[in-house]
C-alpha cells in the first residue's frame, strides 16, 4: 500500500514510517518540521520507498495513497502552548484536509488522539465511554478541545458519509527519538539526570501518568488500522501507573545520576491522574503492552545518552 503519515518526522511517526516501511509498503513523509527532526528519519531517507514532504498540514494537499495516519501535531504542553492558536488549526484543520482527502480517494483514515480527551478525569482508570472532563478555555484546550473535534469530525465523516476511519487514544508514551528539549516528564528527567542537573518534579510529584514504550504502542496502531472489526475511539497505552515522583527516583537510580530531586509549581489545569482502561484493545486487537516501564526506559536513556554525546 501506498500509506501517507502526517507528523511522520516527529517521535511516533517516525517509528511508525520505519514499521510500515518493514512490513514493505511504500511511505509518504509529510511534515512541516515543528517539532520533527530530519535525524529522526535520517536512516529512511536512502529508502527508494520513503518519500518526504515539507508541507503544513493546515494547507490542503492531494496524494493518490491507501491509507492515511494523521500524526501532525506538538504533543508536549512546552509546544502546543507555544502556539495555541496554531495548534488547535493543526488538529481541526489538518483533521478535516485528511478526511476530505480519504473521501476523495476511498483511504482508510487514523486519528493520533489522546487521553488529554479525559482531561482531569474523574473517572479512574479511563474507559472509552468516558466523556472526560475538560476545561474548555485553559492553557491546555488549544489541544484537549482541538483533538475533541478531530474525533468529532472524524465521527461525521464517518456517519454521514462513509469514511474508513480509525480512532486511537494515546495514553503518555516515550522511546528514542523523542526531542530532548521537548518539555515532556521522561525526556527531561533523563536529560537533566545525564546531565547532572536538578531534576524539576512539578508539584509534590503525587500526580500519576502511565507510561508505553513506543514500540508497543505502534503495534496496537497498526493492529488497529488493519482490522475492519472496530473504527474507535480506543485506548493504547500501558497501565502500569506511576507517580511522577516515582519515575524521578528512577530514572536517577537507573542513570546512576547524582542529581537531586527539586520541586517547581505546578502548571494549571494538570490532570491529576491517568491510567487507560484497555480491555477493549485487549478484546478486540488481543493487544496488550509487552515492555515495563524499566524495560521500556533501558533504551530510552541509551539514546539520550547517544544523543548529548553527539551534541544534537
Ligand atoms: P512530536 O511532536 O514528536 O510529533 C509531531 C509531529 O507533527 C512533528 O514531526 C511535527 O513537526 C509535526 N507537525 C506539527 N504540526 C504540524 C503541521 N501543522 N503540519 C505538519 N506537521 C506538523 O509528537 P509525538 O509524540 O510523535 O506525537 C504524534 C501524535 O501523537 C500527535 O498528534 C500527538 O498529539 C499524539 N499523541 C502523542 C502522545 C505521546 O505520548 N507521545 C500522547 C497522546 C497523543
Ligand atoms: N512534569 C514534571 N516535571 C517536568 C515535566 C513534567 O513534574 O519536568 C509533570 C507534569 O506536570 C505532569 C507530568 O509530569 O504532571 C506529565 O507531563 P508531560 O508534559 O510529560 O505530559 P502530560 O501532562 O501531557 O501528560
Amino acid at each position: 500500500m501506498r500509506i501517507l503519515i502526517t507528523g511522520g518526522a516527529g517521535f511516533l511517526g517516525s517509528h511508525l514510517s520505519k514499521r510500515l516501511l518493514h512490513e514493505g509498503h511504500e511511505v509518504i513523509c509529510m511534515d512541516n518540521f515543528f517539532t520533527g527532526r530530519k535525524r529522526n528519519i535520517l536512516p529512511l531517507l536512502e529508502n527508494p520507498a520513503f518519500e518526504l514532504m515539507r508541507h503544513d498540514v493546515i494547507d490542503p494537499f492531494k496524494i493518490e495513497c491507501d491509507q492515511i495516519y494523521n500524526l501532525a501535531c506538538p504533543a508536549s504542553p512546552v509546544h502546543y502552548q507555544y502556539n495555541a492558536i496554531k495548534t488547535i488549526k493543526t488538529s481541526v484543520m489538518g483533521a478535516i484536509n485528511c478526511l476530505g482527502l480519504a473521501k476523495r480517494v476511498g483511504a482508510r483514515v487514523f486519528q493520533a488522539s489522546t487521553s488529554e480527551v479525559y482531561g482531569d478525569p474523574s473517572v479512574h482508570p479511563q474507559p472509552e465511554a468516558y466523556w472526560g472532563n475538560v476545561n474548555p478555555i485553559g492553557i491546555r484546550s488549544c489541544y484537549d478541545e482541538g483533538k475533541r473535534c478531530a474525533e468529532t469530525l472524524f465521527m461525521d465523516y464517518h456517519r454521514q458519509n462513509g469514511v474508513d476511519v480509525r480512532i486511537v487514544r494515546i495514553f503518555n508514551t516515550y522511546g528514542p527519538n523523542m526531542c530532548p528539549d521537548d518539555g515532556r516528564v521522561v525526556s527531561n528527567f533523563i536529560v537533566q539526570a545525564l546531565q547532572g542537573r536538578d531534576i524539576t518534579v512539578y508539584g509534590e510529584g503525587q500526580q500519576t501518568r502511565s507510561f508505553c514504550y513506543c514500540d508497543d504502542l505502534i503495534e496496537g496502531f497498526v493492529r488497529l488500522m488493519d482490522q475492519s472489526e472496530t473504527v474507535g475511539p480506543m485506548n493504547i497505552g500501558n497501565p502500569g501507573e506511576f507517580t511522577i515522583l516515582e519515575l524521578a527516583e528512577k530514572v536517577i537510580q537507573m542513570t546512576g545520576s547524582s542529581s537531586k530531586i527539586i520541586h517547581e509549581a505546578l502548571p494549571a489545569d494538570d490532570p491529576k491522574q491517568r491510567q487507560p482502561d484497555i480491555t477493549q484493545a485487549r478484546e478486540v486487537l488481543g493487544w496488550e503492552p509487552q515492555y515495563s516501564l524499566d524495560e521500556g526506559l533501558q533504551p530510552t536513556i541509551a539514546y539520550f545518552d547517544q544523543l548529548l554525546s553527539e551534541g544534537s
